[in-house]
């Protein structure tokens, strides 16, 4: 009998436990900011280079950049490679913190995009956000070297950002097709650290359930599936997931 299919609906807070903030919260970003909401905003984005320089900038300090997976993203790499279940993850989340856990990239749905990455808005062009950054800050040791503020596409002199969806982006087609998919076809659903508030990502949980899924959330919040959900399970995720997913490890 092949192994059953285990899908993870990931949110901010699988995350928080490897120091990455929920923006959503009191001291989040989008509340000490002004233009954060413009930061984000994919027209303002393109027409001010004000705003470029300053998202640049605030990219250099994302704590996102520099976080290490926690116990939670460990225990669902280790399920994948025990073989014991197909393990898909469908993630809000764009810190690409399941794939240096171990789990293949092609096991991760980033329904938001990724930091860890730069589009050019011409020509589409993808390249990791490190070389980006190191733009930015230029050499202090070399003469000339100096930083790019905004730095434009190397092969086509096109706009860059990073490879998140912004407000005013649609979600990639083909992620979130996929992501039905898995929804549709799996066996265990586990919606973890998600408000399952935002969409279309928490429908997910739904058409799972309505699939005959077995649904179990993980969050420190009640969530509006919770009512339909087999199990719901209210505690710090680092520390009860690597639990649950042993039990299914070892089976
Ligand atoms: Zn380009």
């Amino acid at each position: 009998m092949s192994a059953p299919l285990v899908a993870f609906l990931t949110g901010a807070g699988i995350s928080t436990d490897s120091g990455i903030p929920d923006y959503r919260g009191p001291s989040g970003l989008w509340t000490r900011d002004p233009d954060a909401e413009k930061l984000v905003t994919y027209d303002y984005y393109m027409a001010d280079p004000e705003i470029r320089r300053k998202s640049w900038q605030l990219r250099l300090q994302t704590a996102a950049l520099t976080a290490e997976p926690n116990a939670a993203h460990e225990a669902i790499a280790a399920l994948h490679r025990s073989g014991a279940a197909d393990v898909w993850v469908i993630t809000q989340n764009t810190d690409g913190l399941h794939q240096l856990a171990g789990l293949p990239g092609d096991r991760v749905l980033e329904l938001h995009g990724s930091v860890r990455w730069v589009l050019c808005t011409d020509c589409g062009a993808r390249t990791p956000m490190r070389d980006a950054l190191v733009r930015i800050e230029g050499n202090p040791d070399i003469p000339g070297a100096a930083g790019e503020p905004d730095p434009p596409c190397l092969s086509c002199g096109g706009i860059l950002k990073a490879a998140t969806v912004m407000f005013g982006e649609t979600l990639n087609p083909a992620v979130l097709s996929e992501a039905i998919t898995v929804a549709r076809s799996c066996q265990v659903f586990f919606a973890v650290g998600s408000t399952l508030q935002v969409q279309p990502a928490a429908s997910l949980a739904g058409l799972a359930a309505r699939g005959g899924a077995r649904l179990v959330i993980v969050n420190d919040q009640p969530t509006p599936y919770d009512a339909i959900a087999d199990t719901v399970i209210r505690d710090r995720i680092a520390a009860v997931l690597p639990a649950l997913l042993s039990d299914l490890t070892d089976r």
